[in-house]
C-alpha cells in the first residue's frame, strides 16, 4: 500500500502574513492518517518548521543546487534545505525546467543531491500543450521520467509528480482517462526499470489544478496517490478540504 501524500507547492507567494495560514492548518492536522506536505518559498522554511513541529505538516523546498557548496550565488544547497527543517524538495518543476533552463540530466544530479542530504525529492515531468497535441506525451513523460530519476531511487526517496503544463494555474485538467493513462505509463515504466518492489513502491501524484471540487475524482483515478497543488493550497481552508479529499 503506498502511503498518500497531499503537496501544496507555494511558489514565489508568501511572507510572514502566510505563517496564519500554515498555523490554521497544522492545527487542524496534529495528526493525519495521510501524509501532509507545504513547499513554502526558501524565506519562509525553518519559520515554517517550526510552525509545523509536533503536527503532521512537513515541510520542503521547491528546488536546490546539485552541489553541496560552493561558488554557487543566490542558490540553496538540499544540505540547507535540510538545516532550515526540511524533510522534502520538489525537483524539476516545469517553472524551473522553463524559466532557468533545467535539464533532466540536471534534474537527476539535483535528486541525487537530495538523496545524499536525507531529503525526499518529488520529481516532475508534465507535457507543454504543444506535445499532447502532436500525439507525443507518452514519449515526452518517459524520456523525461527515465532522465530524470536517478538510478538509486527508490520508494523511500523518491515521489513522482505528472503535471501537465498546459493545466498548471488555468483551470483546465486533463480527463481522468487521461490523467489515467499516463499515470499507469509511468508505474509500467518504473516497473520496467527498477523491478517490482520499487516500481510499485514510488508515489505517483497528480498536479495541475487541483482543487477542492475535482479533488476526489482526481484520488479516485487509477495510479493517483496525491497531488502537487499550487494555487489551492495557499488557503488552509482549500487545501485542507483537499487533504480531507485524499
Ligand atoms: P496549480 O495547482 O496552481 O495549477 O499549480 C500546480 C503546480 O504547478 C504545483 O506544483
Amino acid at each position: 500500500m503506498r502511503q498518500k501524500l497531499a503537496a501544496g507547492n507555494w511558489k514565489m507567494n508568501g511572507t510572514a502574513d502566510a505563517l496564519s495560514e500554515l498555523n490554521e492548518l497544522t492545527q487542524g492536522y496534529p495528526e493525519a492518517s495521510v501524509d501532509i506536505l507545504i513547499c513554502p518559498p526558501a524565506t519562509l522554511i525553518d519559520r515554517a518548521s517550526e510552525a509545523a513541529a509536533g503536527s503532521a505538516v512537513a515541510i520542503g523546498g521547491q528546488d536546490c543546487h546539485a552541489n553541496v557548496t560552493g561558488a554557487h550565488t543566490g542558490d540553496i544547497s538540499a544540505e540547507m534545505l535540510r538545516d532550515a527543517g526540511a524533510n522534502y524538495v520538489i525537483i524539476g518543476h516545469s517553472e524551473r525546467r522553463d524559466d532557468h533552463g533545467e535539464t533532466s540530466e540536471l534534474i537527476a544530479a539535483k535528486a541525487t543531491a537530495a538523496y545524499n542530504a536525507g531529503l525526499i525529492a518529488v520529481v516532475c515531468c508534465g507535457e507543454h500543450l504543444s506535445t499532447r497535441e502532436d500525439g507525443k506525451t507518452l514519449e515526452h513523460i518517459g524520456t523525461q521520467i527515465a532522465e530524470s530519476l536517478p538510478d538509486t531511487a527508490n520508494a523511500d526517496t523518491t515521489v513522482i509528480a505528472y503535471e501537465p503544463v498546459w493545466a498548471i494555474g488555468t483551470g483546465l485538467t486533463p480527463t481522468l482517462e487521461q490523467i489515467a493513462e499516463v499515470h499507469d505509463f509511468i508505474r509500467a515504466e518504473l516497473v520496467k526499470r527498477f523491478g517490482e518492489k520499487i516500481g510499485n513502491g514510488i508515489r505517483l501524484l497528480y498536479g495541475g489544478s487541483v482543487k477542492p471540487a475535482n479533488a476526489a475524482e482526481i484520488f479516485a483515478t487509477s495510479n493517483v496517490d496525491g497531488a502537487l497543488v499550487g494555487g489551492a493550497s495557499l488557503k488552509a481552508a482549500d487545501f485542507s478540504a483537499i487533504i480531507d479529499a485524499l
